[in-house]
């Protein structure tokens, strides 16, 4: 795909898995097994407060990548989700805080985001007051059995505060019905470990519960996005702000319009500057697809 000037290949990956390691359904190899017959590029398990030995996993041609799900305590004495991905085998599962943590995987090469927020009932400011993490999570399918797997709000706080915060989206898969929900889009030049943990640290992905994205550009103040077909397509930004783009097709459910697959938008003129803009995008059977913020 293009992504904004540099053709990437794009790699289809689920972050966020759980195995008989902790409290998952599957051993690790058979959840191994069910998304590369799944047509995924990489996983990446993240048992509760336990690694696992990843290379001893057998994978045709998926990328394994080892990570962890820590839960220090939190504000309000909450525990926090941590999803750790790119930390060693044996990584120590306990914390102390959650700002002990973060700094821990930072240090030993591995990225940190904050899981499913919503779910555990943090608001954006206390998400905020982790320091050096990579993002959170906007999607999160484990999460819908009670009705909180979307995490855009507290995203858009985070964005209009300032923070530059980019987002996954994931399965948490615990059980058979977790599966193939929300994955996360890689965008590199391979699927080497090292290529799909940079592209993750530097924000070259985008989140899809189904939509694709073909094209990103921000040139000369103008944001232009390639998709497939969408009922929504929305430059979200700061407070009301919001642009459904100028293709003329663009508009929001319940106008009567087509689909839409492009949009394009003067987000230098739409926007007061030092705003933030991230496309959003939303099928006619409700799926959803996010991309990362830029600054205008
Ligand atoms: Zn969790
Ligand atoms: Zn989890």
């Amino acid at each position: 795909m293009n992504f904004y000037g540099k053709e990437l290949n794009v790699y289809k990956a689920n972050l966020h898995t759980h195995s008989t390691t902790s409290d998952g359904f599957f051993t690790p190899q058979q959840i191994v097994r069910i998304y590369e017959e799944g047509g995924y590029d990489c996983l990446c398990l993240t048992d509760h407060k336990n690694t696992n030995a990843v290379s001893e996993l057998k994978s045709k041609n998926m990328t394994l990548l080892s990570g962890i799900e820590l839960h220090p305590v939190g504000p309000r004495n909450i525990p926090w989700h941590l999803l750790c991905i790119n930390v060693p085998y044996g990584f120590p599962g306990e914390f102390a805080c959650g700002q002990e943590a973060v700094d821990a995987v930072n240090a030993a090469g591995g990225i940190v985001f904050v899981a499913h927020p919503y779910w555990c009932g943090f608001t954006s400011a206390e998400v905020m007051s982790l320091q050096n993490t990579a993002g959170m999570e906007v999607y999160n399918t484990s999460t819908r059995y009670i009705g909180k797997e979307f995490n855009m709000t507290i995203w858009d706080e985070v964005l209009d505060h300032g923070r530059m915060c980019n987002a996954l989206a994931v399965d948490d898969v615990h059980q058979l019905h977790d599966l193939f929900r929300g994955w996360t889009m890689i965008c590199a030049e391979d699927k080497k470990p090292e290529s799909l943990v940079s592209a993750l640290r530097n924000g070259e992905y985008y989140a899809t519960m189904g939509p694709e994205i073909y094209s990103l550009e921000y040139k000369d103040g103008v944001f232009r996005a390639k998709f497939s077909a969408v009922e929504s397509a929305i430059l979200m930004s700061n407070k009301c702000y919001g642009n459904c783009g100028t293709v003329p097709d663009a508009h929001y459910l319940g106008e009567g319009n087509r689909p839409v697959s492009e949009l394009v938008c003067n987000a230098k003129e739409w926007f007061p500057a030092g705003s933030y803009a991230r496309l959003q995008l939303r099928s006619a059977d409700g799926r959803y697809a996010w991309s990362n913020p830029f600054m205008v």
